[in-house]
This record gives structure tokens, sequence and C-alpha cells, in this order.
């Protein structure tokens, strides 16, 4: 029953029709762009930890400015917005992190943070959704996070606003609710590192291409969501990014 389900939501979201596979896999969703019929085919998700001094602080680290980290998410995690996605297995703590997320339309390596802007194909909101027991289990042993953050429907997504239709100020409010109850409430200039910060940085470790996305971290006041919880998730100026939670399928 649930394999069905699976194979007919697969073919539904489009298989890769490749006469000589052994079999068809999944393609990732695209993601609408706003005030376009075209979509944006995303490549990779980088995501940044840490790059809000309150959230660091309640994770129980000292914010600092040595070197901002990160983590990938498969790009078969995109969920867009207006989903509803059962809560997932294998965690009893699945949290929210409501971030701006990063959509690249330049290939990128080696770059200034200067350089870093032209990059920048547009902007959306974003959730890096993660089951925050899994991820601290791990991390207290030193072992990678991947379960915590790599998994299906963890990665939300709004519609991509272009940079011709959105200039980034650093004014704007992330702010993150869960049935109207205001959680998260930052400004993007309190990001520890930039947007060009973090494209130049990253392009020292990646070719970066077209289509890549990065989240670029989350704001103090992460928690906790509960089956048929309302997500709602925004960022002045961006088209805002909802979810929904279903019992576990
Ligand atoms: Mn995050």
């Amino acid at each position: 029953m649930f394999s069905i389900r699976i194979a007919l939501s697969i073919l539904r979201e489009g298989a890769r029709d490749v006469s000589n596979s052994v079999f068809q896999i999944p393609t990732p969703p695209t993601i609408p762009i706003v005030g376009s019929a075209a979509v944006f085919p995303p490549y990779r998700i980088f995501c940044v930890g840490r790059n809000y001094e309150a959230h660091a602080r309640e994770m129980g680290f000292e914010p600092d400015r040595k070197a901002p980290f990160y983590f990938v998410k498969s790009v078969h995690d995109i969920v867009l917005s207006g989903a509803t996605i059962p809560y997932p297995p294998g965690t009893s703590n699945f949290q929210y992190e409501m971030e701006l997320v990063v959509a690249l339309g330049k290939a990128a390596f080696e770059i200034s943070a200067l350089e870093a802007k032209d990059c920048i194909y547009g902007y959306a909101c974003g959730l890096d959704m993660t089951r925050r027991d899994l991820q601290i289990i791990y991390r207290e042993k030193q072992r990678p996070w991947d379960l915590g953050k790599d998994f299906e429907n963890s990665a939300a997504i709004s519609s991509i606003t272009p940079v011709e239709q959105f200039s980034l100020t650093g004014e704007e409010n992330i702010k993150l609710s869960v049935n109207g109850v205001t959680k998260q409430l930052a400004q993007l200039a309190s990001l520890i590192w930039s947007v060009p910060e973090l494209i130049s940085d990253l392009s020292r470790f990646y070719h970066l291409v077209p289509g890549d996305l990065l989240y670029t971290g989350t704001p103090e006041g992460v928690g906790p969501v509960l089956v048929g919880d309302h997500l709602l998730g925004s960022v002045d100026g961006l088209e805002p990014v909802k979810l929904t939670i279903s019992g576990p399928s």
C-alpha cells in the first residue's frame, strides 16, 4: 500500500524517462519563480550552521566569526510551500528553522564577496526542518548530523523572487509563526555572515553553479512542531513559506 502510493506520487512528479535505465528514479521538484512562468531547477542545497548570535547561544555555543560551517541536504528533500508533510520517522523532536534562502544563477569559484552579488538569481523563504533529537545525539558523539538534517521533506521552500524584483537591505524582518503564534522574529542584518560573504567562502570549497541553493541559517526561537501544526515563515518582500504537519505515514 505504502510503496504503491510512493510509486504513484513519483510518477505524478515526473520520473526520468531514459529508455535504457534499469528503473526509473524520482526527479527533484522545480521551484516556481515569482512573476514568471519559468521555473528554477535546483541542483544542490547548502546550509549554514549557527549564523545568528542568539540562535548559536540557544544551541549551547558562543557565536564567533572564525569561519562559517556548512552541511548539505539532498535536492530530493525539497518540498514546495503549501504542502502537507507527514511527521517524519525516527524522531520525537521534529523542529522548524526559518531561513532566508539564496538561489544562485551563475557559476562561482574562488570569488570575492563583491563578485558574489552578481551570482545571485534570487531569494526565497525556506524551512530547514530538523530531527533535533537525532542532530544532538550525533553531534555529541562527534558523528555526522545527516540523520538529523538530510531526510525527506526537510527542505521547504517558497517561490523564488528574482533580484530584479527584490534587493536585500538587511532591514527585512525574518519571521516564523506556528498556528498564528510568532516563534521566531529577527532582522536579516543580524546574520553573522552576510549572503555575499557566505557565497564567497563557499566558493573556496565548491565550484558553485546555477541551481545551487544556500539556506543561510536560522534566528533564535527554534522549537518543535506537532501533528496538525501550520507553519508560516516570511521575509519582508518575499513570498512566504507555508507547511502543514500531518500524522506519520
Ligand atoms: Mn538551519
